[in-house]
């Protein structure tokens, strides 16, 4: 194993202060077979301001790292074995809890996929989002809800007032995901981590959620996104820049102008192709990339990528590729595009 070390800016000028800084980053889950490693020395920042995109597919240690930043990992059987996470100048990994739990929410907020899950069913809308607002701010319960009432407001429930008292399943899931961000802004975060945030959506909705996330943002113009998600589209249509993982591993990242113009990684490229807007309307099947992403036990050594890449040779499954500047700040880990990978 070794470390990535992610540049944090793409052009000549001198690199903003990142809000927050992820360093090798090693998350392993106990199995039967003993421990295995489902985010493998990952490293990256987070500036002030990006949306910044992880793309992958299922099982590519994404949501295990969005996971981390939190501390939100079960433990058992999965623990945070290596890293740091820097934000504020104090590394996450070693505050106490109730430092930690203070951060939660106050300073880094998550949304998930299906909100249903993160919303108490036997607890109204206007109870849970007036408890998020109390528990971050000192305010009477009186203004908890008249908070509340212009959280929902802004987040575009319809009549929020009257629909304090519903309960969860009385709204449908692109309104609950409409709850869901608005308790995760009720206290201004610094960082927002959303994971799949409109995965479980029709596609209407979930290009209005896109958008509600984008124009809360704007409103607080230093805050950061970090969208976890499988989709390319999402990605293109909502960040600045991406990280592409794969097999617990960053395997690319640059810019979206760059990834998308410019993909370098084959599995990139893979998923790329497999976008029906980018393969366009005269492909009558899309392209899939061949086989499965291979299970945390079952990683194949050199690349991780090499059971499933057109282009893999001998090396690849010798050695894996570090990460490779290819010149412009877009990192690569690709034999194919490092001069300095051994034969
Ligand atoms: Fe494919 Fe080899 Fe590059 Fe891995 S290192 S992506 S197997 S060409």
């Amino acid at each position: 194993m070794s470390s990535d070390q992610i540049q944090s800016t793409t052009s000549g000028d001198a690199p903003p202060i990142p809000l927050l800084s992820i360093r090798d980053l090693v998350v392993t889950f106990q199995t039967e077979r003993g421990p295995a490693c489902a985010v493998d020395h990952v490293s990256f920042d987070i500036l002030p301001g990006e949306v910044l995109g992880i793309v992958g597919e299922s099982g590519s240690g994404k949501s295990v790292t969005a996971l981390s930043m939190l501390r939100l990992i079960p433990e058992p059987p999965g623990k945070i074995a290596a890293g740091k996470i820097i934000f504020d100048d104090q590394d996450l990994l070693q505050l106490p809890y109730d430092k930690m739990r203070h951060i939660r929410g106050n300073e880094i907020a998550m949304i998930f996929q299906e909100p249903m899950t993160a919303l108490n069913p036997v607890f109204t809308i206007g109870m849970q989002v007036r408890e998020a607002v109390l528990t971050h701010a000192r305010v009477s319960k009186s203004e908890a809800t008249e908070r509340t009432v212009e959280m929902l407001d802004k987040v575009g429930i319809p009549s929020a007032r009257r629909r304090l008292n519903d309960y969860p399943h009385q709204f449908s899931g692109g309104m609950r995901q409409r709850v869901m961000i608005a308790m995760a802004l009720v206290c201004h975060p610094k960082i927002l981590i959303a994971d799949e945030p409109t995965t479980a959506l029709d596609v209407t909705t979930q290009s209005q959620i896109l958008d509600l996330m984008l124009e809360l943002k704007q409103r607080e113009t230093s805050a950061s996104i970090v969208l976890i998600t499988h989709d390319l589209g999402v990605v293109a249509e909502t960040c600045q820049r991406a990280i592409v993982m794969y097999g617990g591993r960053i395997q690319e990242t640059g810019t979206i102008e760059q990834l998308f113009s410019q993909p370098k990684h084959p599995y990139t490229q893979g998923l790329l192709a497999s976008l029906p807007a980018i393969a366009g309307p005269r492909h009558e099947r899309l392209y899939t990339i061949p086989g499965n992403v291979p299970s945390i036990m079952e990683m194949p050594s050199g690349c991780r990528f090499c059971t499933r890449c057109e282009h893999a040779t001998d090396r690849c499954h010798a050695s894996e590729p570090p990460l490779h500047d290819t010149g412009n700040g877009q990192l690569v880990r690709c034999h194919l595009l490092d001069p300095t990978s051994p034969e």
